[in-house]
């Protein structure tokens, strides 16, 4: 055989075994988790790290088909080149084996470039494929696309580029069946090493698979979400309450700080069903549930104790700020006109106009470490002191007794 020609079949054959080998510790290492961030943290380590693909840098998008908008997941990648040469000589020093990389949370700390990600997060490019739409347009394309410093002149206002700035880049579609559930972003800003038809095509069967494990990991999140959610309200349900909570407290325990617990009951439920019927008292279940969450702060939980119960778990709040916050909602509850529905009334009271009706609530709280050192006794405080609310005449917020 030509000795050239035998010398190019090896250097064919190294590089063959090396992407495969590429390929298949990728794959292993997203078979180890069905968490999302995870899955993304080793797809971008695969995509950017000397081991893996070797790209400069990094950003991962997902598609938000709610908003029909993509939304920039997780960014790797330096700050600079300067920043460049500081992580791969931490690589270099530190391990040659992907796999290693992978599972070394000091080296996400070290790649991630929050920079990067923050500046990024900020965008929701919308799937809609216009001139002046990079992503958008990518999305709609749904093949790789290479794009090269002539052709990114065609986008002087997009918002992606004005962060993301590069002379040549390529965007990777997510394919999945078909459909496309994200993109990744990569070029070689430091290296300015070219991109060529080979890495495309290996960086395609990686983007084949990171695009299944993404699918996987979302069904199974939302499969989660669901266990832990009540269907008639959409709020966190008796099992997540409970779990969340001694999960809390464990943290305040930790934190010194303290933890408050509400336990909320609708007054007189039973005649508004016996009056309106149980479908009207199901709606009005949950359009009470939705005051309950949008009145409450992000941190925390509002849950549906079960029946016409519900509970919120107050993070780091004390007994006055929790007296506080439950008054507020009692307030909110005893001024909301609850609508009722003619078609939800019984047939016995026939109506054409929906009913405005009002409900309150009654409200027991107690505090962690104040009234209680246990989940247990936590809830029986607050229930105790629901229960005085209600022997106090109900629409009534009360604290615990000591
Ligand atoms: P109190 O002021 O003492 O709390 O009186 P109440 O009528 O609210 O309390 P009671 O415990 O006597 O009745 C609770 C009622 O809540 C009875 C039950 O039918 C109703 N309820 C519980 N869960 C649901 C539900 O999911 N949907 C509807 N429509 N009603 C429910
Ligand atoms: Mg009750
Ligand atoms: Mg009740």
């Amino acid at each position: 055989m030509n000795k050239n020609i035998k010398q190019f079949s090896e250097n064919t054959l190294v590089r063959t075994q090396r992407e495969l080998n590429v390929l298949y510790e990728i794959s292993c290492a997203m078979r180890t988790t069905l968490e999302l961030k995870n899955i993304l943290h080793i797809i971008l380590t695969g995509v950017t790290s000397h081991t893996g693909l070797g790209y400069n840098r990094a950003a991962l998008f997902l598609t938000n088909t709610r908003d029909r908008t993509l939304e920039c997941k997780m960014a790797i990648g330096p700050e600079s080149e300067e920043h460049a040469t500081q992580v791969w000589k931490y690589i270099e020093e530190c391990t040659h084996n992907l796999e290693d990389l992978i599972q070394a949370n000091k080296i996400q700390q070290s790649i991630s470039s929050s920079r990067l990600y923050n500046a990024l997060k900020e965008l929701q490019p919308p799937l809609t494929d216009e001139p002046a739409n990079l992503l958008g347009s990518a999305y709609h394309k749904g093949i790789p696309w290479h794009i090269l410093s002539d052709e990114l002149q065609n986008f002087p206002e997009d918002t992606f580029l004005k962060i993301f700035r590069t002379k040549e880049l390529l965007i990777m579609p997510l394919r999945i069946k078909d459909h496309i559930n994200g993109l990744i972003v990569t070029d070689n800003i430091y290296t300015k090493k070219p991109i060529t038809q080979e890495d495309i095509r290996i960086f395609s069967m990686l983007a084949d698979q990171a695009a299944l494990a993404i699918e996987n990991s979302r069904l199974y999140e939302m499969v989660v979400q669901k266990s832990h959610t009540d269907s008639l309200t959409n709020l966190w349900n008796h099992g997540f309450f409970q779990e969340k909570l001694s999960e809390e407290i464990a943290e305040a325990q930790t934190t010194e700080l303290p933890l408050s617990l509400a336990i909320i009951d609708i007054d007189n439920f039973k005649r508004l069903n016996d009056t309106y019927g149980h479908q009207a008292g199901d709606l009005i279940l949950k359009e009470l549930a939705e005051l309950l969450k949008e009145s409450s702060r992000d941190k925390d939980y509002v849950c549906r104790y079960g029946g016409e119960e519900f509970s919120i778990i107050l993070i780091e709040t004390n007994e006055q700020q929790s007296f506080d916050i439950a008054e507020r909602l009692r307030k909110k509850i005893a001024d909301h006109p609850f609508s009722v529905h003619p078609e939800t009334l019984q047939k016995q009271q026939p109506q054409k106009e929906s009913e405005n009706i009002n409900i309150t609530v009654s409200i027991g709280l107690a505090t962690y470490p104040d009234h209680a050192q246990t989940k247990e006794s936590l809830i029986a405080n607050a229930d105790k002191a629901m229960y005085i609310a209600k022997f106090s005449g109900k629409d009534k917020t009360c604290l615990t007794e000591l």
